[in-house]
């Protein structure tokens, strides 16, 4: 992916924030919080006042706002969820929830925002910016890992590490009874979850929405591979996968090899919790820090990426038009393990 980097140098005229917010929207992360340490931890660092906005843009058009102070940010690096609580605001939606949101921050003095979340939360970012003078920076909050721009995402690497805990437990099951289980695994649009986490359990087929080939090797693994791989495996299907889900997925192939032991799970909302794990509370950390910077550097509308290990500045536009595409390279490597 190429980077889309702003120039990240400080400009010569800091600009004179007082009290900026922060809140984290749409889906839970782990991560979130770790993120909303740093920015307060950042923010009070460079003397500014920070107040937390609980229940995402719900919370902000009730004025349901926070102060926040060092020692309230103390004990949540290491815990998943958000301490400010997450929310998805249809009221937000509208022209009259925006100007309502406007006049909260407005009455609370708060000149600029972070949001700590996923596309929808930043489209719902840059409309508001285009309506009002208020000015938002992003840190991707979002187990997908599907932003353009970003080699990463607030929670996606604890929600792996979680997907592979669990369905190496699920192998012993598969291998004892000799069964096929069609694991589902979060990505309502995005497979890459499903694709990284498949090859780090060595599942024998792997159904994501980018890719309609997977569906062949189902087929080759069902009539040939099944047998040689000690009559079990493992079929990892992404949420998102055109196939309809796992269940439908394994009701189709129980049909038509009825003789074939088939079991489903749904790993469900298991995936987004837990404590994150280091590398999750590293980057976000970093881009904590970095989103208050980018802020104090007049920066609007983008989100902090990180590419190749370094901070870049994303517009929140190309953000969320742009499609992330997956690593072909991946199928690839799974389907030559998988012959
Ligand atoms: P996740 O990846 O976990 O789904 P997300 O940030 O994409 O996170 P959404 O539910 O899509 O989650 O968006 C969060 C909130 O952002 C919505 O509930 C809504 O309040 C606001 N939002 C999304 N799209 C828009 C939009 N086009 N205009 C205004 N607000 C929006």
């Amino acid at each position: 992916m190429t980077a889309i980097s702003i120039s990240r140098e400080v400009s010569p005229k800091r600009r004179k924030l007082k009290k900026i917010g922060v809140f984290t929207s749409g889906g839970d992360a782990p991560g979130m919080n770790a993120a909303i340490r740093a920015v307060t931890r950042a923010a009070l660092a460079n003397k500014l006042k920070v107040v937390g906005i609980r229940r995402g843009y719900q919370g902000m058009i009730e004025g349901d706002f926070i102060p926040l102070k060092t020692s309230d940010v103390s004990g949540i690096l290491h815990l998943g969820g958000t301490m400010l609580k997450t929310a998805r605001s249809e009221e937000f939606r509208t022209s009259e929830g925006r100007r309502k949101a406007y006049e909260q921050l407005k009455k609370a003095e708060i000149d600029a925002v972070v949001v700590i979340g996923g596309d929808g939360s930043f489209t719902g970012a840059l409309v508001m910016s285009q309506e009002y003078d208020i000015s938002f920076v992003g840190i991707p909050g979002t187990i997908d890992n599907d932003m353009y721009g970003t080699d990463y995402t607030v929670g996606y690497e604890t929600a792996l590490n979680t997907v592979v805990e669990a369905v190496d437990k699920i192998r012993d099951t598969a291998r004892s009874h000799g069964r096929i289980f069609f694991v589902e695994v979060m990505g309502r649009e995005a497979g890459l979850l499903a694709l990284t986490s498949g090859i780090a359990c060595g599942a024998e087929v792997i159904l994501i929405p980018e890719s309609t080939e997977q569906n062949d090797e189902l087929n080759r693994f069902l009539k040939k591979g099944y047998k040689s791989k000690e009559s079990s495996g493992i079929v990892i299907v992404a949420e998102g996968d055109p196939c309809g889900g796992a269940m439908c997925k394994a009701e189709e192939v129980r049909k038509a090899h009825p003789d074939l032991d088939v079991r489903v799970s749904i790993l469900g909302h298991i995936q987004r919790g837990g404590s994150p794990t280091a590398k999750d509370r590293v980057n976000a950390t970093r881009m904590g820090v970095a989103a208050v910077d980018a802020l104090l550097d007049d920066q609007q509308s983008v989100m902090i990426g990180i590419t190749n290990e370094k901070i870049v500045l994303v517009p929140f536009n190309k953000a969320v038009k742009l499609n992330h595409c997956i690593d072909t390279d991946l199928i690839a490597l799974h389907q030559l393990l998988n012959r």
